[in-house]
């Protein structure tokens, strides 16, 4: 079932919280909605569910206007961060659920829901449990049945609001693996909110990058972290350094570097910006070339697969984040207080003035 919104607007006391978004998720893909807290995305996931009404715009389900029906004929599956299991329920009677309560019409027999829901136990690597309560059941292991019972009911689309983020770093990541293989074994269209960057780039098919609620950048995982739009999906994807500087007459002045951006010629004098990774980041012991930066090693943290450096510009005294390989790392053999020389590569050059 693919979904598609179109130009959808919500506002709550005059504030948009949805502004103006479109966006289409084909059928079978799994789409993360990825922003910082208060970006709009559970209202859009709940507009996309049925729990909240649009103040603009409309929802097509498989080109179907779905925008004035009730969320029970959307056929929507919903998992929230906040597992919401019955806890008088055993895990079975919880999956069970979405499937007992179908009008006598559409009621499978009892032997039919007994075998699917041992089925989806078995998706959800829970058959061993399945006459244990919630409160014996570990945090991702709740998570996990919410799932199944989300499943049972066979949604078209399956709706998650930040499903794992209540449960501590390595349980997370885990069942972030699982919810992709899960995925790719079922190909429910699927949509799943997060704030968490690695999260969206572990599990997602497609990122949508939110803020202030719009769109940013829709994009593969590789597209919208090594493509950034703009400063905001930059900053918000991963670690950068930002450099300060000019365009002027087709190229950009960053400290003392010179670049081309034959793409900027009609540009008059302006500010800009130019964003780099940490891993962009050279490091040499002696000066090569005149257009590297002075800098001081002001820390060093050198656990783990890179090695992570804290540098200190002595131009502007703007502090730089480096990683090197650790190979690089033992060859230079550096220490906090050293001094060094820095050269940026594969700078992104944005006009404007924009501040992290
Ligand atoms: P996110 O899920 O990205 O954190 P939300 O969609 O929950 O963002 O919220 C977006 C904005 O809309 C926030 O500023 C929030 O306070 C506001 N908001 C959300 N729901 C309501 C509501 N029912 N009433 C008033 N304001 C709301
Ligand atoms: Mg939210």
């Amino acid at each position: 079932m693919s979904i598609e919104i179109r130009n959808v607007s919500k506002i709550f006391n005059g504030f948009k919280a949805v502004n103006d978004v479109n966006l289409t998720v084909p059928s079978g893909e799994l789409v993360a909605l990825l922003g910082p807290s208060g970006s709009g995305k559970t209202t859009l996931l709940r507009i996309i569910a049925g729990l909240e009404t649009p103040d603009q715009g409309s929802i097509l389900f498989n080109g179907v206007d779905t925008t004035r029906r009730d969320v029970r004929e959307r056929e929507v599956g919903f998992v929230f961060q906040h597992y919401a299991l019955f806890r008088h329920m055993t895990v079975y009677d919880n999956v069970a659920f979405g499937l007992t309560v179908k009008s006598k019409k559409n009621r499978p027999s009892k032997s039919e829901i007994s075998d699917k829901v041992h089925r989806l136990l078995k998706l959800v690597q829970l058959e061993q449990l399945a006459k244990r309560y919630p409160s014996q059941l570990s945090g991702g292991q709740r998570q996990r049945v919410a799932l199944a019972r989300a499943l049972a009911v066979e949604p078209q689309v399956l709706l998650l609001d930040e499903p794992f983020g209540a449960l501590d770093a390595k349980v997370r990541q885990e069942l972030r693996r699982w919810l992709r293989k899960l995925h790719d074994e079922i190909h429910v269209t699927s949509v799943f909110v997060t704030h968490d960057q690695d999260e969206a780039l572990e599990v997602s098919d497609r990122i949508v990058v939110m803020n202030r609620g719009k769109i940013e950048q829709t994009g593969t995982p590789e597209e919208v972290y090594d493509s950034p739009a703009n400063p905001f999906v930059y900053n918000f994807l991963g670690n950068v350094n930002l450099f300060h500087g000019r365009v002027h007459n087709g190229a950009a002045k960053i400290a003392n570097i010179s670049i081309d951006l034959p793409e900027y010629r009609q540009v008059p004098d302006s500010a800009a910006v130019a964003y780099v990774r940490p891993y962009d980041i050279e490091i040499s012991r002696t000066r090569h070339s005149s257009d590297e930066i002075e800098a001081n090693v002001r820390h060093i943290q050198g656990a783990g697969a890179v090695a992570r450096f804290e540098l200190e510009r002595l131009d502007t005294l703007e502090v730089i984040e480096a990683e090197l390989t650790k190979e690089r790392y033992r060859e230079l053999d550096l220490r906090a207080g050293d001094k060094v020389f820095i050269r940026p590569r594969n700078l992104r050059v944005f006009l404007g003035d924009y501040q992290i």
